[in-house]
């Protein structure tokens, strides 16, 4: 059986915000109780509405946000408790970020050979002749030439940056890849091809990738495990051929519903996510989906759902099944 490389139990992320314009704070629940492993080699995404945590999640996971409660665990270790500095370089080698906005993310005034090198330069004791080797495979590994080593940011297309941060962030061979929404400010024709690579890459290098995303055609191609959070809360986790034959939560059927992209028995159930998503500082009581529910009946006012085991591998917060 194939391990855990991940598993994260519990998590909480809370935020303080304003109350109003005279002031006061107010506790807001970014992440709220979530659970979740992945297992080596797996691609699980992370799905959702803009604002429902996912972004949250990943930052908590790589340790650039304050978490309240909750372990996160690589390869059995718990990540929450590493201070020392050498551990915590230790950890960055092992889990990289791939970000949303990839003229953003490089360095406009590094030439891209220095943009791959630097961190084998900062994180390893290699000779100049082992990282330019390094450097050299990765470029090739994303569809690059040896030609783009000697460029500048600016000189890319928006698709050919996504490739190089890509291709940095496999330069110190992490064991996790953490790709938030890696597409998403691409156009739509280069999307598939650098959606192509990640799962290319997955294979060649046996990565685990977390892949956060709001687009369902995306994540039904590329992923293994699909994760939905609804209000900073997983609400339905499962295989993804599971998930997008036989969603359970009334959100999950909402949202496939709603993604004209995606044709399967779901449709035949159609319903329109009803309003907006309430405001994360403002949570509905109980279920936290009911205000947009058309199953909701008095107990989803009052009460939490609990994880219900709807099968192996695949777990739903509804009292629908309980
Ligand atoms: Fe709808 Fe109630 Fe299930 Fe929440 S618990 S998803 S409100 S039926």
């Amino acid at each position: 059986m194939t391990e855990n490389i991940l598993e994260v139990k519990n998590l909480e992320v809370i935020y303080q915000s304003k109350k109003n314009i005279f002031g006061g704070l107010k506790t807001v629940h970014a992440v709220n109780d979530v659970t979740f492993s992945v297992k080596k080699g797996e691609i699980l995404a992370i799905a959702g509405e803009s604002g429902c945590g996912k972004s949250t999640l990943a930052k908590a996971i790589m340790k650039l946000i304050q978490t309240e409660n909750g372990e996160i665990f690589l390869h059995g270790q718990d990540i929450l408790k590493l201070t020392k500095k050498s551990d915590l370089k230790d950890f960055y080698k092992k889990v990289q970020m791939i970000f949303q906005n990839p003229y953003a993310s490089l360095n406009p005034k590094m030439k891209i050979c220095k943009i791959l090198s630097e961190p084998l330069e900062i994180n390893t004791n290699l000779g100049k002749k082992n990282i330019d080797k390094i450097v050299l495979e990765k470029i090739h590994s994303v569809g690059l030439s040896e030609n783009a080593l000697n460029l500048y940011p600016h000189e890319f297309s928006g698709g050919q940056r996504q490739r190089i941060a890509i291709a940095r962030s496999l330069v110190l061979e992490p064991q996790i890849i953490i790709a938030d929404e890696p597409v998403s400010a691409l156009d739509v024709s280069i999307q598939a091809q650098i959606i192509n690579l990640l799962k290319q890459l997955k294979d060649e290098y046996n990565l685990t990738i977390l892949f956060i995303s709001h687009d369902l055609g995306v994540i039904k191609y590329i992923s293994d495990k699909i994760a939905i959070m609804y209000l900073g809360e997983i609400v339905e986790y499962g295989i993804t051929e599971d998930i997008f034959n036989c969603p359970k939560h009334p959100y999950t059927k909402a949202l496939l519903s709603s993604a004209p992209e995606i044709s399967n028995e779901t449709r035949k159930e159609k319903f329109q996510l009803i309003g907006e998503l309430p405001s994360p500082e403002n949570p509905p009581s109980g279920c936290k989906f009911h205000t947009r529910c058309p199953y909701a009946f008095d107990r989803c006012k009052i009460e939490s759902p609990q994880n219900i085991n709807i099968s192996d591998n695949h777990i739903c917060k509804c009292f629908l099944y309980n």
